[in-house]
């Protein structure tokens, strides 16, 4: 009996890493990560590594269910190495492995809003051909053919992340008429940046059955059209304690130190998203507050009202890489 394993990897793409894969053949099933080989593949057509020495090295990491082919076929997240077997410049996840190491005590858990807007060749999903759709309003968690497009994928995405395993909390349309949100979560940091990832590469793999694509841009549409964002919803065991609004707090203070270094992991082309409009804060400036969307980081009012809970850093963008964002917020805060 033989076993399709889809090998799943960052490439080195500037100035934001896109996903690869490709499909190992195994000769039995397999029930965890490490009883997978390494592979190789060719890091020249990838952005990393010379033509002239290319080899890289695909070391499996997580895997799950793969909910397309199924059976007991699989998807397997990997890190990429040198060929000597060291960390590849391009594996942002080894820095979080150390972090998440480093702080386990803590234990950090996240919840992450996936946002993304479907494109059918060069509209929005919906949008009619070279012009636009009534003004924002009515789309957001709307009903109906002519206030939601694409449903049907995000429902098969659904079903799909859920068969493979992964935790994801809910799904919600969003504001733009095309665009669309689904949470994972909350987890630990490792288990949640590989998880969304996973969760990335099924959304693009099942809107290919459709001949849509969708992406993570976080200003898709110029305008006042709203952009696409990934809130991380965090807590440490401090904080989801009785009196951890004062480690909440603290957490924010500390945040607001450290504002450029989290904006420069939070994704590229963010600044044409957090403009201060559309439910986001100027990407110059740090505030929090409770309740507040128009804030960088929120404090939700079940959180103010309890007195312990979590706070939600709005201002990552939709293509930020969960492994540096879920880092920097735990080194940041837990220091
Ligand atoms: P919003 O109101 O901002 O749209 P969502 O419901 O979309 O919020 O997302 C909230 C996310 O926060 C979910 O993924 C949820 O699992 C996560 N979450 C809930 N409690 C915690 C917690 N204590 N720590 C971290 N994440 C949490
Ligand atoms: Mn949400
Ligand atoms: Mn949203
Ligand atoms: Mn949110």
């Amino acid at each position: 009996m033989k076993v399709m394993a889809e090998y799943i990897w960052m490439d080195g793409h500037l100035p934001t890493q896109k996903l690869r894969s490709k499909t190992k053949i195994l000769n039995k099933k397999v029930s965890s990560a490490s009883e997978l080989p390494d592979w190789g593949f060719d890091g020249s057509s990838t952005n990393q590594a010379e033509g002239n020495f290319s080899d890289c090295l695909l070391k499996p990491v997580w895997i799950c269910k793969d909910p397309i082919r199924g059976h007991d076929n699989i998807l397997v997240m990997c890190e990429v190495m040198n060929s000597d077997g060291s960390v590849h410049s391009s594996n942002t996840r080894a820095h979080l492995r150390l972090i998440a190491d480093k702080f386990s005590k803590e234990e950090a858990w996240f919840g992450i809003e996936q946002e993304y807007t479907f494109f059918e060749g060069r509209n929005p999903l919906g949008w009619p051909e070279g012009g636009y759709p009534a003004p924002q309003g009515p789309f957001y968690c709307g009903v109906g053919a002519d206030e939601v497009f694409g449903r049907e994928i995000v429902e098969d995405h659904l079903d799909l992340c859920l068969e493979a395993g992964l935790e994801l909390s809910g799904i919600n349309a969003e504001v733009m008429p095309g665009q669309w949100e689904y949470q994972v979560g909350p987890l630990g940091p490792l288990e949640v940046a590989d998880q969304m990832w996973i969760s990335r590469w099924l959304l693009y793999r099942v809107s290919e059955d459709y001949g849509v694509s969708a992406t993570l841009h976080p200003k898709p549409v110029k305008g006042d059209w709203n952009g696409a964002g990934a809130h991380i919803n965090f807590s440490t065991k401090k904080m989801r304690e009785k009196g951890g609004i004062k480690v909440i707090e603290n957490a924010c203070e500390k945040l607001s130190k450290k504002h450029d270094e989290h904006i420069a992991l939070y994704g590229a082309h963010n600044e044409q998203r957090l403009t201060g409009n559309h439910e986001t804060c100027s990407i110059r400036e740090f505030r929090y507050g409770v309740s507040d969307r128009g804030a960088s980081i929120r404090i939700p009012m079940q959180t103010a009202n309890d007195g312990y809970g979590y706070l939600e850093d709005r201002r990552p963008s939709a293509n930020m890489d969960p492994y540096q964002a879920c880092a920097i917020l735990i080194e940041t805060t837990c220091r």
